[in-house]
């Protein structure tokens, strides 16, 4: 096993890594600060100068998460983030229509948070259908379709993939969600405030936010709860009554405020980011793929996140792949349970068996230097290790330079 290769001297790791968490944005940290301290009231204290500042914050940061989906203020409940957005509106509309129905539905690739949520529910006593993926891991809309009964409450498909970045056709399931009469959950952790998302256009009935990754803090995030028609659902906590009674708990202000600032940034600029992070995205992809046989790209090759990268190396180990790159900081990510690293449930839903994968994750402050630098970087990393599997043949069982004839995809 090779130690952790010489770092570039004095200079931390370039971070391409945004899909897992995001630097918070100077301008959003500028606007959370007087929360903690001069503003620092409660919401709910109704008497005093305090509680309305922080009131007002509050409804302006509605407000803005509103304006970036298409909704309407009286539409966004905050949570302390995608996940307990996602518990709250799986588990609440369970509960709240447990006497018409008990069947869910979602797929293979979903986040921890929605299969886990799905599982649960499973486990005391729902039915759940888990729909499979096409290669590029897209849901297909017959199977959907056909899954879809009169015992079903709710659908929870994600809008983009936080692994391969894969869109989903979100229109599409809109459409047939709400001709079937099925409330859809939508988390859209990795879609809002990367591509153009309308709650009204796209029919979604609940959608599920995180602050954390589109530049805003850790700990905050939203459900967008449809009013027209009304989505019922119960409240997981009891407590104050905060959040329409949705959301007992006195409101993280700060956070909540940099979740708006978050959000009007993201709808100020989605359109020149996403050209500019394609433009990255796809100088990363060239250099890698063009210089180094053997090279796969995972996830759908046009409907997918433009800050997402995600490549097969055939040849190579994983955990190696990543010792060897101490300079980057990123995921990987495999199906098989080799080294230490999770293997992928997102890989193995859409067949990738490759014993290597790196998932670029580019963001709002990554820089041409930098992908200059990945690139190269991966490039002689991946060379050095596929000449010393042949020096030593036995090592690695895969072949050195096998396209991806054998790795159990189709491309
Ligand atoms: C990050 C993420 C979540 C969880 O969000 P938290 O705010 O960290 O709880 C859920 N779904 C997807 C797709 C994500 O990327």
């Amino acid at each position: 096993m090779p130690r952790r290769m010489r770092r570039r001297m004095n200079a931390p790791p370039i971070y391409l890594d945004n899909l897992a968490t995001t630097q918070v944005d100077p301008r959003v940290l500028a606007v959370m600060l007087p929360y903690f301290t001069r503003h620092f009231g409660n919401p709910a204290s109704a008497t005093h100068a305090y509680g309305w500042a922080a009131k007002e914050a509050v409804e302006q940061a509605r407000a803005q998460v509103a304006a970036l989906i298409g909704a309407v203020p009286r539409e966004i409940i905050f949570t302390s983030g995608a996940t307990e957005a996602i518990n709250l509106a799986l588990k609440g509309v369970a509960a709240f229509h447990r006497q018409r129905g008990n069947h869910f539905v979602t797929s293979a690739i979903e986040h921890k948070a929605v299969l886990d949520c799905c599982r649960r529910l499973q486990g005391e006593g729902a039915e759940l259908t888990v729909l499979p993926v096409d290669h590029w891991g897209q849901v297909e809309l017959a199977a959907l379709e056909a899954a879809i009964s009169s015992q079903t409450i709710a659908v929870g498909l994600m809008a983009a993939n936080n692994e391969i970045g894969t869109i989903q056709p979100l229109a599409e399931i809109g459409a047939l969600t709400r001709s079937r009469g099925v409330l859809w959950l939508c988390d859209a952790a990795q879609a809002v405030g990367k591509i153009p998302l309308d709650v009204e256009a796209l029919g979604v009935d609940l959608l599920a936010i995180s602050a954390h990754k589109i530049y805003g803090p850790k700990g905050v995030g939203a459900l967008y709860v449809r009013r027209r028609p009304r989505v019922r659902l119960l409240p997981l906590l009891d407590g104050g009554g905060q959040e329409r009674g949705l959301r007992a708990g006195t409101l993280n202000v700060p956070g909540i405020v940099g979740l708006g600032m978050a959000c009007e940034l993201a709808r100020l600029e989605l359109a020149a980011e996403a050209q500019q992070l394609e433009g990255l995205r796809e100088v990363l992809r060239q250099r890698i793929a063009t210089t180094l046989p053997g090279v796969e790209l995972n996830g759908h090759p046009v409907q997918r996140l433009p800050g997402n990268l995600h490549l097969s190396f055939a040849g190579v180990d994983g955990a190696e792949l990543l010792l060897a790159l101490p300079d980057l900081a990123l995921s990987s990510g495999s199906a098989c349970t080799s080294g230490s690293t999770e293997p992928s449930h997102v890989l193995k839903a859409i067949g990738q068996e490759a014993p290597a994968s790196l998932r670029f994750g580019l963001g709002r402050f990554t820089t041409r230097v930098e992908i200059d630098t990945a690139a190269a970087q991966v490039v002689a990393a991946v060379k050095q290790l596929r000449s010393r599997a042949d020096e030593h043949p036995g090592l690695h069982h895969q072949p050195a330079l096998a396209g991806s004839d054998n790795q159990g995809s189709d491309s």
